[in-house]
């Protein structure tokens, strides 16, 4: 039976003492140990920022893609090899932002990957610029002022995006067991999985602190009459967000919608039952093409 330490490397971590990332690592590792899953069956394509710099800590098949393009890295190796799990790890930045576009269109085909957002809401890497899921007011390199443009609501634009959407959560990287049952559902599941992760930058973020998120967040799972396969209250619940200079209001943890639908890989026979890395490449002879330009 494989344990969290199996995806350690003999790296050592280098984020700053107290990074949200430490606790969506814990999580992470966590839920594919449970599932009981070794190294060799995970490939982690990581993008560019601090959560980017997993790629050296995380033990598996590894991937660490140009900045915002870690979704379609993913979704050709999940194409050439659909027996593995594919695992993206990126910011808010690279994956909200530089690869929105990559992102929206994922969720669009239904890929079966699972997409690891770690929310700081900042630019953590280049020391503290605003991103698509800053708060307003956020004083920041790029908003000295704090920032203007209302924030991104991811979850709610993944819900919005197409009918095939198929599953969407959200975890706290300061409750690591929590986020890792999300996780463990989020790989489980066939098809494209956002699993936003709210994650304290602790150098550069003041305002989004472990504090100011524990004050907020409350689990979704706690209400019994919720229900994951109700997606316009799912759609209701994802703009839940504390607004207002103070922050008042909550924000929901937990897995908001899910639905069991036909994943992009199912659309072709051709690799159902053997990989397309494996298949046999007939290569044609050229040869009698050429011999009309002879
Ligand atoms: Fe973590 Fe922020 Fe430090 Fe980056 S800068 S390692 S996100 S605390």
């Amino acid at each position: 039976m494989p344990t969290p330490k199996d995806f350690n490397t003999i790296n050592k971590q280098t984020w700053c003492p107290g990074c949200g990332n430490f606790g969506t690592e814990t999580a992470l590792k966590g839920a594919l140990a449970e599932l009981g899953l070794n190294p060799e069956k995970v490939v982690f394509v990581f993008d560019i920022g601090c959560c980017g710099n997993g790629n050296n800590w995380y033990r598996g098949y590894v991937f660490h893609s140009l900045h915002g393009r870690s979704i379609p890295a993913a979704e050709g190796i999940k194409m050439a090899n659909n027996a593995e799990h594919v695992i993206v790890i990126g910011g808010d930045g690279g994956l909200y932002a530089e690869g929105g576009n990559h992102f929206v269109h994922a969720v669009r085909r239904n890929i079966d990957i699972t997409c690891i957002v770690s929310d700081n809401q900042i630019y953590g890497l280049t020391t503290g610029q605003a991103s698509p899921t800053s708060d307003l007011g956020l004083k920041t390199k790029t908003s000295p002022e704090g920032v203007v443009e209302a924030r991104l609501q991811p979850l709610s634009l993944t819900l919005a995006i197409s009918e095939d959407t198929s599953f969407v959560a959200r975890g706290f990287a300061g409750d690591a067991p929590h986020l890792q049952k999300i996780i463990v559902e989020a790989i489980k599941h066939k098809g494209f999985s956002l699993v936003d992760v709210l994650q304290p930058c602790v150098t550069f973020n003041y305002l989004n602190t472990y504090d100011w998120l524990r004050k907020r967040v409350y689990k979704l799972e706690d209400d019994k009459n919720y229900n994951p396969e109700n997606k316009m209250l799912a759609l209701e619940k994802s703009f839940e967000w504390p607004i207002g200079p103070n922050g008042e209001g909550k924000i929901p943890l937990g897995i908001f919608y899910k639905k069991d639908k036909k994943s992009f890989e199912d659309h072709f026979p051709q690799i159902q039952s053997v990989p397309l890395y494996k298949q046999e490449v007939k290569v044609p002879s050229l040869a009698a093409s050429f011999k009309e330009f002879y």
